[in-house]
This record gives C-alpha cells, sequence and structure tokens, in this order.
C-alpha cells in the first residue's frame, strides 16, 4: 500500500461549477447583510484543497490507483469539518461545494467549526472488503498531515459507514503514536462514537419541522408525507414522523418505490428492505401502487423529504411539485434555478443548511465526549439536539419573515453573520485604517 500526497492546487486552476452555483448564496448574504467586500474575498474560495492519488494493492496482486480530495474550506470559527465520500462521481466540484456548504451548516447550527470535505473516486462495490480497508488506510496515509483533531475532523458519508471511520480512526492513531479519537467522528460505539448519532441527521430535521408545524400549517393529524431515499436519513425521518401520527404516503429508494394514500409502516418497510433488498412490494395498510421515483416527487402531499441525491428537483420538475413543504435532508437535492422558481410559486424549503445539521451537531458533541473522556448518556444528546435545532429554526424562520427572503436565504443570512464575526474579530478595514 502505498499513498502520495499532491502539492495544493491553485485557485485558478479549479473549474467553475457546482461551486460557482453554491458562490450565488454567499454573494446574497454578503449583499444582505452589507458586509465588506473583504468577506466575501475570503469566502469565494476554499482555504486549502489537497489532492492526492491513493495507490492499493488488490487481493489478485495488481496495483490499482484512486484519485482523491480533502478540502478545507474555512477555518475562521474552528478546525475543519466534514465527511469523507467513496463515490465513482466524486469530483474536486462536488468536494469543494460540499465543503462550502459545511462551512454554513456549522455556522448555521452555531458550531465553532469550519467547513471541510473529503473523497475518492471510486465505486466501493468493485472492493473486496480487505481492499475497502487498504483503501480507507490509504487515505488517511496520504491526508494524516492535513487532518487533526484542531486542524481537520473527518466523518462518514455516502458509502463510508461506521468501519470505514473504524479503520480510519486506527490509522489515524498509528500515524500519530496516540490515542486520537476525536480526529474523526462517526465511531462506533466501541471504538469511542457516541450515543444519538445514528438517526441524529433525522432526528435534527424532525424537529426543526416539528416546530415550525404552526407556521407551516402542517400537523400528524392531517398531513401526510413522501419520503425520497430509504436509507440511514429516510428511514429514521419515516419512522419518527410515523410515530407521532403523520401519514407516510409514498417511500422510495434507487430501485423504485411505493405509494398508498392509507400510509406505511415504516418497520415493515424496513423488514421488507432487508428481506427482498428493496423497497418494491412492500405493501401498507391500502391498495399499494408501485411508483417511481419522478412520481414520488410530484406527488400530490403535504410534506416532500428529499433525503437521498443531490440535484433530484430541477427546472425540468419543478412545475409538477405539488407538495408545500420540502424538508431538504439530502444535501442540495433542489438545483439553485428550481429554489428560486418553487419559492416563488409559494412552497416553503426547509434547507439543507438547517434540516440535515443534526448530524454534524451530534458529531460535535461525540468530538466533545472524545475530548473530555466522558460520555454521555441518549437523553442528554438528544436534548442538546432539540434545543439546538428549535434555537437556530426559529432564528431561521424569523429572519425568513423580517427580511422577507426565502428560509435558505435567512439560513445563508444567518450563518453569515457568524462567520463574518469571526473574520472581523481579527480587523476590519475601518481598524487598520484608523477610521
Ligand atoms: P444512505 O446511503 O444510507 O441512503 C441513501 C438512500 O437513497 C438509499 O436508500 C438509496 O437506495 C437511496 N437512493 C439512491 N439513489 C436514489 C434515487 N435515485 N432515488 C431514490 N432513492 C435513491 O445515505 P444517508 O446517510 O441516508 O444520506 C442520504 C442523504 O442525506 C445524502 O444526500 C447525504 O449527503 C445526506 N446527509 C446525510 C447525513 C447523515 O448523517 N447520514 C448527514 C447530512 C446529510
Amino acid at each position: 500500500m502505498q499513498s502520495q500526497t499532491k502539492a495544493p492546487l491553485s485557485a485558478d486552476s479549479k473549474p467553475e461549477g457546482m461551486l460557482a452555483k453554491a458562490r450565488e448564496n454567499l454573494r446574497m448574504a454578503c449583499d444582505q447583510l452589507n458586509i465588506h467586500p473583504d468577506v466575501f474575498e475570503e469566502l469565494k474560495w476554499p482555504r486549502e484543497t489537497l489532492a492526492a492519488t491513493l495507490l492499493i494493492r488488490m487481493d489478485d496482486g495488481s496495483r490499482r490507483a484512486f484519485k482523491a480530495w480533502r478540502c478545507r474550506y474555512n477555518d475562521r470559527r474552528g478546525p475543519t469539518k466534514g465527511g469523507v465520500r467513496f463515490h465513482p462521481n466524486v469530483s474536486l466540484d462536488e468536494i469543494e461545494t460540499l465543503a462550502f456548504w459545511m462551512t454554513f451548516k456549522c455556522a448555521v447550527a452555531n458550531l465553532p467549526f469550519g467547513g471541510g470535505k473529503g473523497g475518492v473516486c471510486v465505486d466501493t462495490k468493485q472492493l473486496s472488503p480487505v481492499e475497502l480497508e487498504r483503501l480507507s488506510r490509504a487515505y488517511i496515509e496520504a491526508f494524516a498531515p492535513f487532518i487533526g483533531p484542531d486542524h481537520d475532523i473527518l466523518a462518514p458519508d455516502m458509502y463510508t459507514n461506521g468501519i470505514v471511520i473504524a479503520w480510519m480512526s486506527d490509522e489515524y492513531s498509528s500515524i500519530s503514536g496516540q490515542a486520537s479519537p476525536s480526529a474523526l467522528t462517526g465511531k462506533p460505539l466501541a471504538f469511542g462514537g457516541t450515543v444519538g448519532r445514528i438517526d441524529a441527521t433525522a432526528r435534527g430535521g424532525y424537529y426543526a419541522l416539528r416546530h415550525l408545524e404552526t407556521s407551516l400549517d402542517v400537523n400528524p393529524d392531517k398531513s401526510t408525507v413522501a419520503i425520497q431515499g430509504f436509507g440511514n436519513v429516510g428511514y429514521h425521518c419515516a419512522k419518527l414522523l410515523h410515530a407521532d401520527g403523520y401519514t407516510i404516503v409514498a417511500i422510495t429508494d434507487s430501485s423504485g418505490g411505493i405509494y398508498d394514500p392509507a400510509g406505511f409502516d415504516p418497520l415493515a418497510v424496513m423488514q421488507h428492505k432487508h428481506e427482498t433488498g428493496s423497497v418494491k412490494g412492500a405493501k401498507g395498510h391500502g391498495k399499494t401502487k408501485q411508483i417511481s421515483n419522478t412520481v414520488l416527487l410530484e406527488l400530490d402531499c403535504d410534506v416532500l423529504v428529499p433525503a437521498a441525491l443531490e440535484r433530484q428537483i430541477t427546472l425540468d420538475n419543478c412545475d409538477r411539485i405539488k407538495a408545500r413543504v420540502i424538508l431538504e435532508l439530502a444535501n442540495g437535492p433542489v438545483s439553485p434555478e428550481a429554489d428560486k422558481r418553487l419559492t416563488e410559486a409559494g412552497h416553503v424549503i426547509v434547507p439543507d443548511i438547517l434540516a440535515n445539521s443534526g448530524g454534524v451537531t451530534v458529531s460535535h458533541l461525540e468530538w466533545v465526549q472524545n475530548r473530555s473522556g466522558f460520555y454521555w448518556d441518549e437523553s442528554r444528546v438528544r436534548d442538546h439536539l432539540k434545543t439546538t435545532m428549535e434555537t437556530e429554526t426559529r432564528a431561521i424562520w424569523t429572519l425568513h419573515n423580517e427580511m422577507s427572503v426565502s428560509m435558505r436565504e435567512a439560513a445563508y443570512i444567518h450563518g453569515l453573520r457568524r462567520i463574518a464575526e469571526s473574520v472581523e474579530a481579527r480587523g476590519t478595514p475601518a481598524y487598520f485604517d484608523g477610521t
């Protein structure tokens, strides 16, 4: 096993794409707050992005190279924090965009972190478990000088689960010569993980929705919910809302899905998925129909929960979206153009940087517990998550009303205020001019 770290990339070599689009929210928030151009200048590019080629020995004795990145977008509020994604479509632009979103998500949740992200261009389904372990360790070997509990903290993301994080944590501790559990979060409990992390992302979105029920005119007695994606986030969200009385009328995963106006029991659907590998064929309480993902997104329901992939709602389908409330548990499920059109048409989008911030909020608690060596019980973790989600949701909803901006714009304004304060705390142009 061998890995090679390359020199940081220059800003000019980066392609324009998702990050350029994401940056429009930064521009909007800077304009709304009338913030000094220095802040925009500081935040328009990542602070540093490292690229590496991970060379691993395959089971058949050959060597294969995998492209990998780690981006630290901005660290004014603290060490950077963000997941590592293993996916064949991972690109530099995607990693930097996700790191940008993490910067704002951590600020929205008022965490002492900046934003980071990493990834490897790989289809993990093509690797044996031992090859996956070699790749996970090679990632840490490549980026070890760049990460650490006070510098850059890693976490799971798509196709990097608890065992991958355990291998990474183990490798990082070996390289640093001491147990360093707080360099990675999302660890298994036996590896220094925290209780309450598994459903934290879904639970955070659930607390946000329930807190806004009166304002959004939704409630368990009358409202229907459609959920795209039935993995960790989609399943736990369905379970929590169903337990409170919401009717879960549709669920899809990558193979398609199911619709039943009388609703589903998410536990039974998950059991079916375990047995068959898909939600298709699971039965609801009434006449269940098989549907596609396209149909799910366009269903007549009260709350739509995208909990799968980026860019599911675009200009191609946004005019057919009927759900009045969209709770973005996935990252970036609505394109910026569709977001504008939907907002103008009166839909309320609870944006990803608020709605799915429960995951990183509980990851912060894992980091705190690792550093103090004192571990919390589940009710303490949940209470903290609930208070954080309700406080930040209320602040963003108030800004949304007071400034007549969308909830997404309000969330960016809310996050930017905090980031700008930490930039300005190092000296403003007025201070240096002496004016
Ligand atoms: P996961 O891998 O556990 O589940 C993903 C689900 O999406 C699977 O059920 C898969 O079948 C389904 N899916 C894939 N393609 C689909 C398609 N075209 N249509 C419908 N379903 C499809 O992932 P997860 O951890 O639940 O994450 C889901 C989303 O939430 C991702 O966007 C992720 O970035 C975001 N997110 C997750 C966390 C977390 O803590 N897990 C935190 C923040 C954001």
